[in-house]
């Protein structure tokens, strides 16, 4: 156990005794940094130019040209057969290509411009020089099959979309939807067909100087979509704002500093992989991993020992699965390099941070944020006790509350709607095209989260669960509407009510309940099609692990399917009164 961490087991508590930390801590003291924030806190940390506005991408690379940071290394990027470096100069020379690249091709400040990659380092370059022009960055999961690209893609009416040629297919079967989109840019060793254009040869038809576009604070810099309970996933606006919380919270709830080799997991599909795996960490100037190969656990310790990783940002998933591996595997490789360890995306479970306690000398540090908050809101600190279980403490300057339905404070050990004060600067700035449902998230001058919560005495937060039907499946946000929809285009699909699952590894898996049109069976055969189905076009993710054939299913007055129903049938629970149900 690292010196300065102490298990305190009656009652559960991990001491921290910051003085004997491997390293001091950014955030000493969580309650002196409380008592003394305020916005200037932010806006010390970054540059704006003399015009008052900013360039979030220039905060995160371009500015460290001028310190001794210019040729360190900003990325190493670690691929099946081979790896590459870039130094801070060169992720800004080949970022200001790419927004030359735009620039040549007419495109204008504003249009969206999406990302189809796997973790190349062609993806970050693409993201930073997007936002260097003033483009408006969308990033688009590897796994999306071709009606998930269509419902981003499509809704946002991108006119450009950079991809790889192994995923370019997708695009392929759905191009002719998407009238809006006038350049398809592909990487690699790839010929251009018909109104494609090639990544390498572009860039290399351009210089390596850009004028950055000086951005008012709350113009549009990127967006990712997301899924609620109803209907098609929305467009999360973010502002280029957005990094004065990006770059804070990466320092004090991350811990970076400059000296750090930080290893965020996520895929910049994700919020958390531009957030901690782009803006906020090379704003802080480390040098940052990104292993583009998919997971394998050994692996994972490898890359550790390999960089000698000092700050490691995962996920619960992962870490149950590097649990199950064993101690052994842990024990085979180096881990010594590592100092802090955090995770986010879904509920983080004690035993997972009493293990990392036992076998990697370091508890892991949950933390809670959303694609809407845009960066972590709600922590546990270098420098403050953990209580295995809990999400930890907000982040100072941010006012958290457990509220009632009318949005008012409940008291201390209530569960109910976990809210925020808006204020913060990387909250969303509105949904794409859709002011009603922006409006939805704000309650009696509350955002609020759609997470049930409670607080304790001591001001730490407990996550409880969704208050609506999303699923969490392995940190990867899901809604039911979208595979429901998917799973009636299939010719055997009568009817559909799709629910998340406990699942000890993955938090939840999707369980799908289908009725079947007259005339097919409920054969093996016909689940192994469908899910292959609803993988092919939907995600590798998001697929229903399980399917469960029914005569009929629970519906509202109305004829909406109650997934609230089947989820209580599921989990064995008492229904209920249903004909209480509203009829929502
Ligand atoms: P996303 O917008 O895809 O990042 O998903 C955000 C959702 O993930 C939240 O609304 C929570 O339901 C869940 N989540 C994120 N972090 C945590 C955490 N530390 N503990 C429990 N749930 C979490």
């Amino acid at each position: 156990m690292e010196d300065g961490v102490e298990e305190k087991t009656e009652d559960k508590i991990i001491v921290k005794d910051v003085s004997k930390l491997k390293k001091e801590p950014n955030m000493k003291d969580y309650d002196e940094a409380c008592a003394s924030f305020s916005e200037d806190t932010y806006k010390k940390e970054i540059e704006f130019f003399d015009d008052g506005t900013l360039n979030a991408a220039y905060n995160a690379v371009d500015r460290h040209l001028k310190t001794p940071l210019k040729d360190k290394t900003a990325l190493v990027w670690i691929g099946d057969d081979s790896e590459k470096t870039f130094t801070y100069k060169e992720l800004a020379e080949e970022s200001n290509r790419f927004a030359n690249v735009l620039a040549k091709h007419g495109v204008q400040r504003g249009e969206r411009v999406f990302l189809f990659l796997p973790r190349v380092p062609e993806l970050y370059i693409s993201f930073l020089g997007g936002m260097k022009f003033g483009a408006v960055v969308g990033t688009l999961f590897a796994a999306f099959g071709p009606s998930a690209i269509l419902d981003r893609v499509g809704n946002a009416e991108a006119s450009v979309l950079v991809t790889s040629p192994e995923l370019k297919p997708r695009i392929d079967e759905i191009r002719d939807q998407m009238p809006a989109l006038k350049h398809i840019i592909v990487t690699g060793d790839y010929e251009p067909g018909d109104g494609e254009l090639s990544f390498d040869k572009e860039m290399a038809s351009v210089g390596p100087d850009f004028d950055i576009v000086h951005m008012p604070p709350k113009e549009r810099a990127y967006m990712l979509y997301t899924s609620g309970t109803t209907g098609k996933p929305k467009g999360v606006i973010h502002s280029h704002y957005d990094i004065l919380h990006q770059h804070l919270t990466a320092k004090w709830i991350l811990d970076l500093h400059e000296d750090d080799v930080y290893w965020c997991t996520a895929d910049p599909g994700w919020v958390t992989g531009i957030a901690y795996g782009i803006l906020g960490p090379w704003s802080n100037g480390v040098t940052s991993i990104v292993d583009g190969r998919r997971f394998d656990p050994e692996n994972w310790y490898k890359v550790i020992h390999d960089h000698k990783v000092s700050v490691w940002y995962t996920a619960p998933t992962a870490i149950r699965m590097m649990m199950r591996e064993g101690p052994e595997l842990a024990k085979k490789y180096d881990l010594s390099s590592l100092r802090f360890l955090a995770s986010v995306g879904e509920p983080l479970n004690p035993e997972a941070v009493w293990w990392s306690l036992e076998n990697i000398g370091l508890p892991f540090h949950d933390n809670f944020w959303q694609t809407e908050t845009g960066g972590i809101l709600i922590a546990n600190y270098a420098s403050m006790d953990i209580k295995p279980g809990s999400m930890g403490k907000p982040f100072p300057g941010i006012t958290a509350a457990i509220v009632d339905k009318d949005g008012n404070e409940k008291p201390v050990g209530k569960a109910g709607d976990l809210a925020i004060r808006p204020g913060w600067p990387s909250l969303m700035i509105e949904i794409w095209k859709n002011k009603e449902k922006f409006d939805e998230y704000f309650r009696n001058g509350w955002y609020i989260t759609g997470d049930k919560a409670r607080v304790d005495e001591d001001g730490y937060f407990w996550f409880i669960g969704r208050a609506d039907d999303v699923i969490n499946t392995s940190g990867h946000r899901v809604g039911p509407f979208e595979i429901e929809s998917a799973l009636i285009e299939h010719p055997a699909v009568a009817e559909a009510g799709v629910i998340g699952k406990p699942d000890e590894l993955r938090g939840e898996i999707i369980k799908a309940f289908i009725t079947l049109q007259k005339g097919y069976d409920p054969s093996d055969d016909l689940m192994e099609d469908i899910k292959k189905f609803i993988k092919k076009r939907l995600a590798g993710h998001a697929y229903p692990k399980e399917i469960e054939v029914r005569d009929s299913l629970p519906k509202t007055r109305s004829g909406k399917i109650m997934r609230r129903v089947l989820k209580a049938q599921e989990l064995g629970e008492d229904i209920g009164d249903t004909s209480t149900l509203e009829d929502d």
